[in-house]
This record gives structure tokens, C-alpha cells and sequence, in this order.
């Protein structure tokens, strides 16, 4: 048991680290072939409690622990209605084991979701910035929901408890603890490796999120497309996952975005009216978009945020924000031509509409740097 007491002094780290979305996923889910996709069921029944005395019991403790200090956390985003649609959205997925899961938002800047044993569910504000519509979202809230289906944290913990990797989980726990979960980038890619779920487990999550967009008529191929476009933002960063907590040391799951676009084409017949809810989605986000934008822009990984603002674009969803935020790069970047594009970017802002009254600011900036005293003025 004393690991648990060890375990529980870092809840507050380990709560963020069940790295989930961080690992490779395996193509040999009934894919290919003839066989029929495999239909998975939870591992218990609603509403079931574990044995007081049982190691799953000790764990659930430790992420209660750890899911009080979030409450209270100033990370934490409390906004009734976004929080009403995701845990909406938790509940139509969940169905009768809906009343286990308790949703956290989480206003930092990386894709990350996670799944704690106790049914404390966290989505990260970086995650919902690069959702393009319902389907996409419910992949990956019907994947968090598989591992707790399935009780994977415990399976892990075992895992972990058994292994020699066991004390440099507990070692690294204890040196993050201190350090606040949006902290430190590089040690939560560390410990999210160190205590990633398995490729197996991996699997039958992204089953159950497949299985989940299926049941609720949501394009399935939406799964994929999250995959492909964390493609295009970490292509655009030179491919350097040093700091990138979905992908850790691994190599790009591009293995697992083949799986689940298999998984969509073997699904074609058997759905009817496919729909993706990038209405419902845009709706929910609209008023939460610029913040989130700005906690990208803060970070300066630039040549990311510029990937992924153009990818945003296409959507045209209040176009005048995002151009505003591709003039912001150039201007804090301020190398070359960059003074001259961030004011193409602004004028083109103007003309879309909706930037925010930042942009004046912006510009007076700009042309400031750009010795034009008489704009600067103006602006
Ligand atoms: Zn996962």
C-alpha cells in the first residue's frame, strides 16, 4: 500500500498525466478483411463500486484527491453553457453511465484529454481550438469515455506497479508535483510517456470512439481528420515534438489515423445520415475562441500557430479574428517582411469584419516599427 500513499501525494499531477491521446495506436483491429468490426462493452455496470479494500479503490482515492484540488483550480473554465454542451454531449455518449463522469475544461494551449479511474474527465482549451465540429469532439470524448469503460487506468497502474519502470514514475510524480500541471511541458511529456496507456488499450478507445460517432450518426471519418490535421501543425514546426504532449517520443500515429479511416470506410453502408454538427459546434466555441487563440499566440511557437490558423480559415468562421491573429505572429516575430505582412493581414482582418478592437492598437504598432509616424497616429 505505500505506493499509494506516494501516489496520492502527486495527484495533482498524475491526474493530468494519463496521457492518453500521447500514444501510437496498432492497425490489427478487425480493419481489414471480412470479419465484423468487434462490438466493445464496459468492463462494469453502472453505477458499480470497487471493493473498499481493492487496489482500483486506492486509485479512485487518489484521483478524488486530486480532482478537489481542480475544482478549485484557476485554470478551470466555468463558463455554464460550454460546460453544459460538453457534459451534454459526455451524457448522450455515456448514456447509463453518464451520472459517473464529471467534465473539467481546462484553459490551456495543448491538445490534450484526459480520463481519470474515478470518472473525472478533463479537456484541455487547446483541444477544443482544434475540434473543427461535434463528430471530431465526440471521437475524442467517446475514446476517453472507452478507457473508462474499460478500466484501463487500472490495468495501468498494475502495469506500472509491477514494472522496474515503476520508481521512475513515482520518482518523476514526485519532482512534477511542485510543478503545476500546465507547468512544465516537458516533464508532463516525460511522465506521459512513462505511464502511457498501451497500444491495446489505445485501440479499443479509439474503437469505442468510432463505435460512439456510428451509434450517433456522426461522420466516422471525422476520427481520422483530427490526425491529419495535428499532422499539419507539427509538419509546419519542423516536426519537432519536443514540446508536444499528444505525441511525446512516439512517431506520428499516422498508423492510427489509417485504422480509423478504415474503420469509417467499412462503416459506409450501415449509417444513414452522416453529420458532423459544426453548426452546434461553432455556436458553442464562438465566444471562447479569441482567448484560446491568444493562449496559442503567447507561446510564439509561430510557424505552428500560423498552420493551424490557416487551417481555421477554411472553416470561414469570423475569418476578420484569424486574420488578425496571422498579422499578430508577424508582428511579434518582426523579421524580414513581417512588419509589411502583419499589415496585410490586419487590413484584410478590416475587411472581413469582426477582429477585435486590438487591431487599431496592432496597427499603430506596425507602423510605428515601420517608420510611418503620421498611420501610427491614425491607427
Ligand atoms: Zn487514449
Amino acid at each position: 500500500m505505500s505506493g499509494f500513499r506516494l501516489l496520492a501525494l502527486t495527484g495533482a499531477i498524475a491526474i493530468a498525466l494519463n496521457g492518453c491521446l500521447t500514444t501510437q495506436s496498432g492497425s490489427t483491429i478487425a480493419t481489414d478483411g471480412d470479419e465484423p468490426i468487434p462490438r466493445l462493452t464496459a468492463a462494469a455496470a453502472p453505477g458499480a463500486r470497487p471493493n473498499l479494500k481493492s487496489d482500483e479503490a486506492g486509485l479512485r482515492m487518489m484521483y478524488d484527491k486530486a480532482e478537489a484540488g481542480m475544482q478549485t483550480s484557476g485554470a478551470l473554465i466555468r463558463d455554464p453553457e460550454l460546460n453544459q454542451y460538453i457534459s451534454d454531449l459526455v451524457c448522450k455518449l455515456a448514456k447509463e453511465y453518464c451520472a459517473e463522469i464529471r467534465v473539467y475544461i481546462i484553459r490551456a494551449p495543448y491538445f490534450n484529454a484526459t480520463m481519470g479511474p474515478n470518472g473525472a474527465m478533463q479537456v484541455w482549451s487547446g483541444l477544443l481550438l482544434r475540434v473543427r465540429n461535434e463528430a471530431q469532439l465526440a471521437t475524442v470524448l467517446g475514446h476517453e469515455i472507452g478507457h473508462y469503460l474499460k478500466r484501463h487506468s487500472v490495468e495501468r497502474m498494475r502495469n506500472v506497479v509491477a514494472t522496474s519502470n515503476g520508481l521512475a514514475f513515482f520518482q518523476l510524480a514526485m519532482a512534477g508535483a511542485g510543478v503545476g500541471f500546465i507547468g512544465a511541458v516537458g516533464q508532463l511529456v516525460a511522465m506521459a510517456e512513462l505511464t502511457a496507456y498501451n497500444r491495446d488499450q489505445e485501440r479499443e478507445a479509439d474503437l469505442f470512439g468510432h463505435q460512439f460517432l456510428v451509434e450517433h450518426e456522426y461522420d466516422p471519418y471525422q476520427a481520422a481528420k483530427i490526425w491529419e490535421n495535428l499532422r499539419e501543425e507539427q509538419k509546419a514546426d519542423g516536426d519537432d515534438d519536443s514540446k508536444s504532449l499528444f505525441l511525446a517520443s512516439h512517431p506520428l500515429p499516422n498508423e492510427r489515423r489509417e485504422t480509423l479511416d478504415k474503420l469509417a470506410q467499412r462503416t459506409d453502408a450501415s449509417v444513414i445520415n452522416w453529420e458532423t454538427g459544426q453548426d452546434r459546434y461553432n455556436a458553442a466555441l464562438r465566444k471562447h475562441r479569441k482567448t484560446y487563440l491568444q493562449d496559442e499566440l503567447q507561446l510564439r511557437r509561430f510557424d505552428r500557430f500560423e498552420a493551424l490558423l490557416e487551417m481555421l480559415l477554411k472553416d470561414g468562421v469570423n475569418t476578420g479574428e484569424l486574420r488578425f491573429f496571422l498579422g499578430e505572429i508577424h508582428r511579434l516575430r518582426n523579421e524580414g517582411s513581417d512588419m509589411e505582412t502583419a499589415q496585410r493581414h490586419y487590413e484584410q482582418a478590416l475587411k472581413d469584419g469582426g477582429a477585435p478592437a486590438e487591431i487599431y492598437r496592432s496597427m499603430g504598432q506596425v507602423h510605428q516599427k515601420s517608420g510611418m509616424p503620421a498611420k501610427a497616429k491614425a491607427s
